[in-house]
């Protein structure tokens, strides 16, 4: 069983969905982490170059940590967007990982750049396994991935409204372990500290997992939905996974 998580920046995918994937690593899947950008623009301090070398590290420390392979799509921090080109590389980039799953960014979100990865990679897992659909380097998918969405940002669209997800993983028992990953990204705390006025970068992220909990009585959870839109496979693939790791909470 292949997995690949891939979103937008490095720490948008350890801090949505951390715990989940330390979860999935325990059971041997091959997990494969995406950052779509190196985060370039996450410094006040270093120039775009510079900061991406800092945060490509700190994605592979964090995807080493899970066992995970890490690739960066190298595209630039706002400057993703649902085009020609946007898509042919993203179907690059699942037909080099040749997942079964893919876990991505869900919409609406914040950021434009979580928003333009939504779309792109939610259609290249169409067209990966078009065989005539951008012929390049490596072979076409066998078939359509199995689609599931993260959570958006603090659980919001921008109108501030709850976003529910389809169903929440109990992810109690590895708090500790997504604190570790989400810490791997120390760039960060300085960033958000000026930037967002975020002053504990970490504990943020762990505070809002156990908000997300609340939803279904947990202590810490992180949401999901599948992509239901036809032809992408419907069986609950991702979800008879966590049932044998944890307690999955349908909404
Ligand atoms: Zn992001």
């Amino acid at each position: 069983m292949r997995i690949l998580a891939i979103h937008a920046h490095p720490d948008d995918v350890e801090i949505l969905a951390g715990g989940s994937l330390a979860l999935l690593a325990r059971v041997g899947v091959s997990l494969t982490v995406c950052t779509m950008t190196p985060g370039d623009c996450g410094s006040a301090e270093m120039g775009p170059e510079d900061i991406a070398a800092v945060r490509r590290m700190e994605a592979a420390t964090a995807a080493a940590m899970l066992g995970a392979d890490s690739i960066c799509g190298e595209f630039r921090d706002m400057a993703i967007f649902n085009d020609d080109a946007g898509r042919r590389r993203v179907t690059q980039i699942l037909r080099e990982a040749r997942p079964d799953i893919v876990i991505t960014a869900n919409h609406p979100d914040y950021h434009c750049d979580h928003e333009a990865t939504h779309a792109l990679v939610r259609d290249a897992c169409f067209g990966a396994s078009a065989p005539n659909y951008d012929r390049g380097a490596h072979a076409p998918l066998d078939k359509i991935p199995h689609l599931y969405f993260m959570d958006s940002t603090d659980g919001i669209d921008r109108d501030g409204q709850i976003l529910r997800p389809e169903f929440l993983v109990d992810v109690a028992e590895v708090i500790d372990m997504k604190r570790a990953l989400v810490g791997c990204h120390e760039s960060q705390r300085n960033w958000l500290r000026k930037q967002h006025g975020i002053d504990d970068y970490v504990e943020k992220s762990i505070q809002w997992t156990a908000n997300r909990g609340k939803l279904a009585g947990l202590a810490f959870a992180e949401g999901f939905r599948q992509y239901h839109g036809h032809p992408y496979p419907q069986s609950p693939l991702l979800q008879e996974i966590f049932e044998e790791l944890t307690t999955l909470a349908a909404l």
